[in-house]
């Protein structure tokens, strides 16, 4: 595939300065945020996800609902995937968008997946004519909604230019991380280090508190020490310490654990991929493992400081 080879998209400079026909598949908790915040930036988004409900709420955010796939792509200048795993992008893509939509569209799956799946969609979408990028996100559900979200991005230089214009609206910032499947490497390496640091402050905030230091003073001091990290100072995991957290609220809302369990057990095949030594994303695994197991999965993560 090469750049320019008569597709019959617009060029990058009409696309930012006009409207776009978008089509947004899986208008989840994600999702849903994210599509609203591409019709507030004056894009048409023609949205399709298996849930009426979530259909529903896309249609009150100024989305038009489609009831097939094949609806919501008529016509788009962009495809948008926002589902759960990569068993369900794999099938999407091959079966219902390569080959279908316009030959211009800029093909772009926002899910957290599997690296190989990433790759193996990106190649069939290229040697079927289109260009194509991962694209997941960092930020929960509050950045989704206020278009604020991280997306790190796999992809060519001509994809990525094709695609940034269509993220930036639902976007605090928009980073090539390099080829195809290099967004995917960078969101499992990322969240692999927040499992890691969240679980170590929890061990920390409850050795300080057990060995008799009020967690609020260890809080004011590690914070402004080499203990540092987002999860003590942004997102402390103990109810009335430090920073506002879902702690304060019984750990309801934030990033739930089995979605972060989800995560490492992307991040450990990856790394098994890659040939890579992790042991401590392993037992963070087994621990956010166990803690799902035992009822805890819709807690937020940082619930694993009351199994200490
Ligand atoms: P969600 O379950 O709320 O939404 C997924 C949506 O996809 C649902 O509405 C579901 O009905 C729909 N869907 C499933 N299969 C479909 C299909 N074949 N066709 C059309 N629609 C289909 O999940 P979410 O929290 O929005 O997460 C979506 C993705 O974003 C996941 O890959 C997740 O790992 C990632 N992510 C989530 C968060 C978070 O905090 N929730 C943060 C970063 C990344």
């Amino acid at each position: 595939m090469s750049a320019g080879d008569g597709r019959k998209g617009r060029s990058l400079n009409d696309r930012e300065s006009n409207a776009m026909n978008i089509a947004f598949i899986g208008l989840g908790n994600m999702g849903g945020g994210m599509a609203a915040n591409l019709v507030k930036a004056g894009h048409a988004v023609r949205a399709f996800d298996l849930s009426q409900e979530a259909l529903v709420r896309a249609q009150e955010q100024g989305c038009t609902p489609c009831s097939s796939v094949a609806e919501a792509i008529a016509g788009a200048d962009a495809v948008i995937s926002m589902l759960p795993n990569g068993q369900i992008v794999r099938t999407l893509y091959t079966q219902e968008v390569i080959g279908k939509a316009p030959s211009g569209a800029i093909l772009v799956d926002c899910s957290t997946i599997d690296l190989e799946t990433a790759r193996g969609v990106t190649s069939q979408a290229h040697a079927a004519g289109y260009f194509m990028v991962d694209a997941p996100v960092s930020g929960g559900i509050a950045a989704a909604a206020a278009g604020t979200l991280t997306f790190m991005v796999g992809g060519t230089d001509e994809a990525f230019a094709r695609a940034a214009p269509v993220l930036e609206p639902m976007a605090k910032a928009v980073i090539r991380a390099g080829a195809s499947g290099a967004g995917q490497i960078a969101k499992m390496c990322n969240n692999m280090l927040l499992a890691i640091h969240m679980i170590g402050t929890c061990e920390a905030l409850k050795l300080a508190q057990k060995a008799g230091l009020d967690p609020q003073t260890f809080y004011e001091i590690s914070s402004r020490s080499t203990g540092y990290c987002w999860s003590l100072n942004d997102y402390t995991p103990m109810a009335g310490v430090g920073a506002a957290s879902p702690a304060d609220n019984g750990y309801a809302g934030g990033f739930a654990a089995a979605l972060m369990l989800k995560d490492l057990n992307l991040a450990m095949g990856g790394a098994a991929g890659a040939g890579a030594n992790v042991p401590m994303g392993e037992h963070a695994r087994a621990i956010y493992e166990a803690f799902v197991e035992s009822g805890g999965g819709a807690k937020d993560f940082g619930a694993i400081l009351t199994t200490l």
